[in-house]
């Protein structure tokens, strides 16, 4: 089965959604000489830039989806707010990895938490809620804090909303409910730190994963990733085993990337699935013998996959809009490239705005506290804040 599937290079991979993950997939791909087309509405998207092909319609356009699997060997997305039914029609014609029915299960907060939960996964305790009553109850088996998210199109924070008291159960709804999507209530989680692990899978059931990032946001932003954690060893270890379980119990080709809360006890619950590529795995690039994107083309392609490994410690930061914002569009990366380990990843976005992942500086160093300490100052640099 496995010799069937498998891609040489020269074949062609199709991608739906145009931004940054595609076009470091693509780039991966190229390395390799496997060529791409990507499915986006924008003709200069981050991917269109440096993939082989674009179909320039909306990702919800079955017709399109069906083009793009018409024109390529094997359909992947870059991000789960796709139309699973487009994707599902493109799975007509091509191979699709991870399945549409992954894709659905992670774009939807309850059928994930539900599915995990029946896999024996650990997460927050949950409910469902579909009337201000329903959250009323969910209060009292849950307690305060509590966090009330839309189960759909909720990501970077939007969508969610944290309930400390009964007296702004009310209050909450009205705001989420507003979106018209279904809500869910969980149990708010004081963790110590949050971290992430990818796990590759390959369609003949071989799982490899990176090692966990530690991830710090700012207002719901990723703006760190911090590799090894700074966290026991055990718990490491953990995380990595889980998140192979998951892709094994979600039966996921491709990669998952698993958010997760770790408590002050060390326990570990998995907050959210992506069927991607994941910002917190952008260290991956510089950091790793093998990218999340090149370990992602490999199973796309039906190749064997990496073991992937640390070669020195590493960290990531995002670059947003704001430090075109604040330097007239003009940041001083003259003066954050004069810095050891500096790696610079710009995904060619022509409009900055607060926000926006525009790019990511990634730095390796011989001690993690170093790769921090000279990754916050290649940002401050490039953002001219920096008097060092
Ligand atoms: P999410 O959109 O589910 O990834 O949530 C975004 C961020 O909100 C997470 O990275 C956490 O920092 C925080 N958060 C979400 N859910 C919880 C929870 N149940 N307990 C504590 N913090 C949470």
């Amino acid at each position: 089965m496995q010799r069937e599937s498998l891609l040489n290079p020269g074949s062609t991979i199709g991608i739906i959604g145009g931004g940054q993950l595609g076009r470091m997939l693509a780039i991966a791909a190229r390395q390799m000489d496997y060529k791409t087309v990507v499915l986006d509405p924008d003709p200069n998207c981050p991917t269109s830039q440096v993939a082989d092909g674009q179909i320039a319609e909306a990702y919800a356009s079955r017709d399109a989806s069906r083009q793009l699997a018409r024109s390529t060997d094997v359909v992947t997305y870059e991000f789960e707010n796709v139309d699973a039914d487009s994707v599902s029609a493109a799975a007509e014609l091509k191979p699709v990895h991870p399945s549409p029915s992954v894709l659905r299960t992670a774009q939807h907060r309850l059928h994930e938490k539900t599915a995990l939960l029946k896999a024996g996964i650990p997460v927050a305790p949950f409910r469902n809620v579909e009337s201000l009553n329903d959250l009323k109850s969910a209060a009292d088996a849950l307690g305060f804090p509590m966090v009330l998210k839309t189960s759909t199109q909720g990501y970077d924070g939007k969508g969610q909303v944290m309930i400390t008291r009964a007296e702004d159960i009310e209050h909450s709804y009205e705001l989420l409910s507003k979106r018209r999507t279904e809500l869910i209530v969980e149990q708010f989680v004081p963790f110590k730190m949050e971290i992430s692990t990818i796990c590759a899978r390959t369609a003949d059931g071989k799982t490899a994963t990176f090692p966990p990032s530690e991830n710090i946001h700012r207002n719901h932003i990723l703006d760190v990733s911090i590799v090894p954690a700074r966290i026991d060893e055990g718990v490491i270890e953990n995380a990595r085993l889980l998140a192979a379980d998951i892709a094994v119990q979600l039966d996921v080709v491709g990669l998952i990337s698993v958010e997760m809360f770790v408590t002050k006890e060390n326990e570990i619950l998995v907050n959210e699935l992506a069927p991607r590529p994941h910002n917190s795995g952008h260290y991956t690039m510089d950091g790793c013998d093998t990218s999340q994107f090149e370990q992602l083309v490999r199973v796309l392609a039906g190749m064997p996959i990496a073991e992937p490994k640390l070669h020195s410690p590493t960290v990531m930061v995002n670059l947003l809009g704001e430090v075109w914002e604040d330097t007239d569009g003009d940041p001083d990366w003259e003066r954050a490239l004069e810095l050891p380990g500096v790696s610079l990843h710009l995904y060619g976005k022509s409009e900055a705005r607060v926000g926006r992942k525009m790019g990511h500086i990634n730095v390796v160093a011989d001690t993690v506290e170093d790769a921090l300490y000279i990754a916050t100052e290649a940002r401050d640099r490039a953002w001219r804040r920096s008097r060092a």
